[in-house]
């Protein structure tokens, strides 16, 4: 097969890239370098990886690229609290019109290739239950700012993608992914694991935003990857969101004491007001967790990776080197 993955040089795209290249496919990847990083392919085969710089929007070749893939994995959007805070109009720009212009160039081929629109957690936006099911109705608070320009365009992406499959039969898959955490992932954009890892093994405190009571439910990028490619594979999934996610869930703080233990650091914990780490604009879900059950219904994944191994495996690739730029090895 030949896949394309826009946002190929970002952290869940290289983890695809790689995946797929020990299939035995070839693999085209197009990204703009805003977050991701061409150091991602050190140690990459490149014989059957082609990587181009562009923006999703202005890219000239989309149409040729879309028109030799098998297989397309949208990834390319403006990501990380940090990000998306600072940038709002790039959030809609690049997410949704970007989407809609990969949408409708693949709507245009005689042979439609299986494409991913990845949606996100953030969906649920303010949704207050303890377990996040994909048909459950969704809350916003738009007043409180921050996230809600990011969770509106991810949900503009399904809706986009509902409708290339409805008027086109796009072969669409739409996942929304929960808290993806592994090698590589850089915590420069504000994601909680990188930093933890990188204070810890510095010495330094680490920095638990609010009280850590917040909880997340964190999946391995490696486990993340292979739902995806089954997800796609499986005609029923097409044109409805799948949540893809581990539901084990923890809360801040104990993540925090993980790390600290496993890595046998001396670093303290420092509590941050939400303000202070992000800024005055500022809203997030208390409570995260997913319900699988309509992944495990489509396909036959399970998860390979728990957290304590993912954390383990975080400790022992960086304890010697953690690059310059905040991105774990
Ligand atoms: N977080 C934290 N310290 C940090 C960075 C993040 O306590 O240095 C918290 C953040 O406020 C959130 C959780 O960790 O409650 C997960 O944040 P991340 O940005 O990784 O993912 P998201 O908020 O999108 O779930």
């Amino acid at each position: 097969m030949h896949i394309l993955i826009t946002g190929g040089a970002g952290f869940i795209g290289s983890h695809l890239a790689e995946h797929h290249l020990a299939k035995g496919d070839s693999v085209t990847a197009v990204d703009d370098l805003s977050t991701g990083s061409l150091e991602v392919f050190s140690g990459f085969d490149r014989s059957r990886l082609f990587f181009e710089t562009a923006d999703i929007l202005t890219w000239q070749g989309l149409e040729s690229a879309v028109a030799k893939a098998d297989r397309i994995y949208h990834m390319a959007a403006v990501v990380g609290m940090f990000r998306v805070l600072k940038e709002p109009i790039e959030v809609t720009r690049v997410n949704v019109l970007g989407t809609e212009r990969l949408l409708e160039s693949v709507s245009k081929r005689d042979h439609l290739p299986e494409l991913v629109v990845t949606s996100s957690s953030s969906v649920y936006g303010h949704t207050a239950s303890e377990e996040l099911i994909e048909g459950i109705d969704l809350v916003y608070a738009p007043e409180k700012g921050g996230l809600t320009a990011y969770a509106l365009s991810k949900l503009t992406n399904e809706v986009q993608a509902m409708a290339y499959r409805q008027i086109h039969s796009l072969p669409v898959s739409i996942p929304r992914l929960f808290n993806a955490v592994g090698p590589r992932q850089s915590g420069n954009y504000g994601f909680v694991l990188p930093r933890f890892i990188k204070q810890a093994l510095s010495g330094l405190p680490l920095t638990v935003y609010g009280d850590g009571t917040q909880t997340r439910s964190f999946c391995d990028v490696r486990d993340t990857v292979a739902a995806l490619d089954m997800l796609v594979g499986e005609p029923e999934s097409w044109g409805i969101p799948v949540n893809v996610g581990n539901p084990r869930e923890i809360t801040i703080l104990d993540l925090a004491r993980m790390v600290i233990e496993r890595s046998g650091s001396n670093s303290s914990i420092e509590f941050i007001p939400f303000e202070q780490g992000y800024g005055s604009q500022f809203w997030q879900i208390t409570q995260r967790r997913p319900s699988v059950e309509l992944l495990q219904r489509l396909t036959p994944f399970q998860h390979v990776w728990t957290l304590e191994k993912t954390i383990d495996d975080l400790i022992t690739r960086n304890r010697v080197n953690v690059v310059p730029d905040g991105r774990l090895l």
